[in-house]
């Protein structure tokens, strides 16, 4: 235990004599880095910040919160949009200190800590050409990300992250602690495959391994603004019975502002096309072809490089910082009408750092069944996101009208599921969550019942207990 002032251990003895790691109170010098997440417009003052050291760190933490009533936010890689990752005058149960990571002892997993990001399980994984589908920044959270989905590069290939999900050591709400498999717990086994942090705190994951690089080939091709419905068009039909190693997205975005490149092209908005072939990259190359020259492009970026440096090559445009609001939704398709709009509204982003993507699901992704994870329906193959990025407070109000507005524009095209890990600030509420899950909905509320009757674990797509089944011991 470390206790970092007088006051931490007045307010929270208890729990910090408990505590293996550290308890962040208001007044410790590193509250304020602590309570921080990435996205700058959330500012939360947490009661107290439980940096656990271990699972039973996280038992403690539970059981605290539980005993005196606080709400209880868990932190993984702080990487939620809507900033669920910290609560105001509550307890954050922090775990962004267990980010080990180690490869099972037969090859075919790897076992990941909950605080541990994409870049701590790449770093193991990658140079032994191996790879779980994760996400496509390295300093995204593996334990957000992996509770409510997972789209990578490799997604139309090997799935979702939820579905390469072969264990994980979750804390309950009443602090024990239980394994979660297809064999133990099974139901909460499935509900962590799409339910979010509902049903507890999962301090390690196993994930399945798959072969992938040391080198793929990227594709990443930039082309002008005004082509854009047609680049839209061809590359969806040119997509739409690609091989299930072509993972790409159609995206509306500005270059970035660097010296690399020409100065005529820097902040230029553009149409662009990125994806990766999960196999031999010269095959990848061959495929892709056709992608890179649907007209003339502003730049073409396309190259096999290596995996690893391929996960790290979009952190420097998604570093915190920016003010950020964004939505998903699926499409059941991704027509004329729906592309034309989505070319029109792009045009007028309030601001040049906002990118619009769609990306190409499908794939091992739709192969899986509706009722067999949480997640639910998988038929969509488009997803379509308006990532929202600005920079002074003054225009938060133009860029959250403008991300909902395209938002409810495109609800025609879709049966209004959306995608949980971007989740804007969680305004729409229960209905929401209940069209998203459709059937499933009402077997994750039986699963909350039997596993956090009382709620505890809220500050996510909440799912609420069935009345009947409160107090049901699993
Ligand atoms: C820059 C950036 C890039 C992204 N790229 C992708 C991508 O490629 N693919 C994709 O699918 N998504 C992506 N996302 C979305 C990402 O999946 C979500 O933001 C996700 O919530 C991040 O997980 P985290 O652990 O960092 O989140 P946190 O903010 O730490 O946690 C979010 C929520 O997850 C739950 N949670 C966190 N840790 C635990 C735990 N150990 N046990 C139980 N519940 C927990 C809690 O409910 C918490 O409120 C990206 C997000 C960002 C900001």
């Amino acid at each position: 235990m470390h206790v970092r002032s007088n006051s931490a251990v007045e307010h929270a003895a208890p729990l910090a004599a408990r505590l293996r790691g550290d308890l962040i109170a208001p007044d410790d010098p590193g509250y304020d880095e602590a309570r921080r997440v990435w996205n700058r417009m959330i500012d939360k003052r947490p009661a107290a910040i439980a940096r656990c050291a271990d699972a039973e760190d996280v038992a403690a933490a539970v059981r605290h919160a539980a005993a005196r009533g606080l709400p209880l936010a868990v932190r993984g890689g702080g990487h939620n949009v809507a900033g669920t990752a910290v609560v105001d005058d509550g307890l954050v149960v922090d775990l962004s200190a267990m980010r080990g990571v180690h490869i099972d002892a037969s090859g075919r997993t790897v076992h990941v800590e909950g605080g541990a990001t994409w870049a701590d399980v790449d770093r193991v994984t990658a140079p032994l050409g191996r790879a779980t589908p994760g996400g496509v920044v390295s300093e995204t959270g593996v334990a957000g990300l992996a509770l409510s989905g997972g789209v990578s590069h490799q997604r139309r290939r090997d799935g979702m992250t939820v579905d390469n999900l072969v264990s994980a050591d979750v804390v309950l709400a009443d602090g024990r602690r239980v394994r979660a498999s297809a064999e133990e717990h099974p139901d909460l086994h499935w509900a962590l495959r799409g339910g979010g942090g509902n049903f507890g705190v999962v301090t390690s994951f196993e994930l399945r391994l798959h072969q992938l690089g040391p080198q793929v080939f990227t594709l990443n091709v930039a082309y002008p603004l005004e082509a854009a419905a047609r680049v839209l068009r061809d590359w969806r039909d040119a997509v739409a019975d690609a091989p299930d190693e072509l993972s790409t997205a159609g995206l509306i975005w500005s270059l970035p502002v660097v010296e690399e490149l020409p100065a005529g092209l820097r902040g230029l908005p553009y149409v662009g096309l990125s994806g990766m072939w999960a196999g031999d990259p010269a095959e990848g190359e061959r495929a892709t072809r056709g992608l890179r020259e649907l007209t003339a492009p502003l730049i073409d970026m396309s190259a096999t490089i290596d995996y690893l440096d391929f996960q790290r090559s979009l952190d420097p445009f998604f570093g915190a910082g920016p003010r950020r609001y964004w939505k998903a939704l699926y499409l059941d398709g991704f027509p004329g009408a729906a592309i034309d709009a989505t070319v029109e509204r792009s045009a007028r982003r309030p601001s040049n750092d906002t990118l619009v993507i769609v990306r190409h699901c499908g794939g091992a992704i739709s192969r899986v069944g509706a009722a067999e994870t949480a997640f639910g329906d998988r038929s969509s193959e488009w997803m379509l996101s308006v990532d929202s990025t600005w920079h002074d407070p003054i225009d938060d109000a133009v860029n959250i009208a403008y991300t909902r507005e395209f938002w409810n524009a495109a609800l025609p095209w879709s049966d209004g599921k959306t995608y949980f890990n971007f989740p804007g600030l969680f305004e729409e509420g229960d209905a929401a969550v209940r069209d998203s899950y459709g059937a499933n909905h009402a077997r994750l509320e039986e699963i909350k019942a039997a596993y956090d009757p009382d709620n505890r674990f809220r500050l996510n797509q909440n799912i609420r207990a069935v009345a009947a089944q409160r107090g049901g011991r699993p």
